[in-house]
């Protein structure tokens, strides 16, 4: 990684400056951090769908300039005077930058609807930089022993699929729609729980099938073909809202639909019956800081191992091309540190020492 000026410490951080624009490398001085704020020195940054989004602009919240991520591993490196965490930390930075604490939600248990919350990568920056702040008090405190790439997908991917598979409650025989992160890891916890996952790609995609079934889906196959059996519950990871009515179809009376994703295309109409017979549809949104400790604690159960492509942080263009494409199985992963560049060590090892 270049440094331009060795007399300061500096960092290096993609810039999205605004929507549909390519990604800008910027060298600038390492700030300060005060208040409840860390300094975290960024390790390894996952890359998500929401970053499209963002991208896209199609996030109604998102403010630009932004430097996106928010699927980040790292250390503490400095800490504000009322900071929560000492330097030397191993932390993970998820989605959630801060919460009011005083709306309606907040008081309610419901952080994760609070209606003056921040989000990293949104209207906060993120984690696409060699260095980032963070608020303290939001950041989920790692295992140490936690492989830095490898624990990425579980800050956004794994915490929004866990969230959507407690929605389903308990049932047994779960759809999932769009077999990407999120659906890779939440299909091990589901095998753990002893669940049973049916898996619907993109019509022709093998390659995710394939992948599906390695990680133990009974079925899976595109979202074109006929559900092989009645579904207790589905959920819909892939931003098309074609799959609501036709996941509404595919389950039993008194299943749920649940819908991960923060953006969708719209849903088509669809006859009432689909809905009859108490089936449900709800949405999944944001993460609480107990869903991120509840989480990580499941993942080390279950021995939750993410697959990962990894890129050099300033190919993070190239990450989300190939995101975009559908070329990426799992999940892309930004190495944001020379040290991580140098021994690319998430291609290997366990998530959980
Ligand atoms: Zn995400
Ligand atoms: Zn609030």
């Amino acid at each position: 990684m270049t440094q331009p000026d060795a007399e300061l410490p500096q960092m290096l951080r993609m810039v999205l400056d605004a929507p549909r624009a390519r990604l800008r490398a910027e060298h600038r001085p390492l700030p300060a951090c005060s208040g409840t704020e860390v300094l975290i020195r960024v390790a390894a940054c996952g890359v998500c769908r929401t970053d499209l989004h963002l991208q896209d602009g199609e996030l109604p919240t998102a403010t630009y300039p932004r430097v996106p991520g928010h699927q980040v591993v790292g250390e503490v490196m400095a800490a504000g005077p009322h900071a929560a965490l000492m330097p030397g930390t191993r932390v993970g930075v998820p989605w959630l930058a801060s919460t009011c604490g005083d709306c309606r939600f907040c008081r309610n248990g419901q952080e994760n609807l609070c209606e003056n919350a921040h989000f990293h990568g949104c209207d906060v920056d993120g984690g696409y930089a060699t260095h980032m702040l963070a608020d303290s008090r939001y950041c989920i405190v790692l295992d140490a022993h936690l492989e830095a790439a490898q624990a990425t997908p579980l800050l956004c991917a794994g915490l929004i699929g866990f969230r959507s598979l407690r929605m389903a409650g308990a049932a047994r025989s779960i759809g999932i729609y769009g077999f990407g992160s999120a659906a890779h890891l939440i299909t091990q916890l589901a095998r753990h729980e002893g669940r049973r996952i049916l898996a619907f790609t993109r019509p022709g995609d093998t390659m995710a099938q394939d992948f599906a079934r390695e990680l133990g889906a009974a079925w899976a196959g595109g979202s074109d073909e006929p559900a092989p059996e009645a579904l207790d519950a589905a959920l819909i990871f892939a931003p098309d809202g074609s799959l609501v009515p036709r996941a509404l179809g595919d389950i039993r009376q008194g299943g749920s639909v649940i819908c991960g994703g923060i953006h969708m295309s719209d849903i088509p109409a669809f006859p009432y019956a689909r809905l009859w017979g108490e089936r449900q549809l709800r949405s999944v949104a944001n993460l609480t800081r107990q869903d991120g400790i509840d989480f990580m604690q499941a993942a080390a159960d279950a021995g939750i191992r993410a697959h990962i492509t990894t890129y050099p942080l300033e190919q993070a263009d190239d990450a989300l091309d190939d995101l975009r494409a559908g070329r990426i199985s799992g999940t892309a992963v930004l190495l944001c540190d020379e040290h991580a560049q140098r021994g690319a060590p998430g291609l290997a090892g366990e998530p959980h020492g």
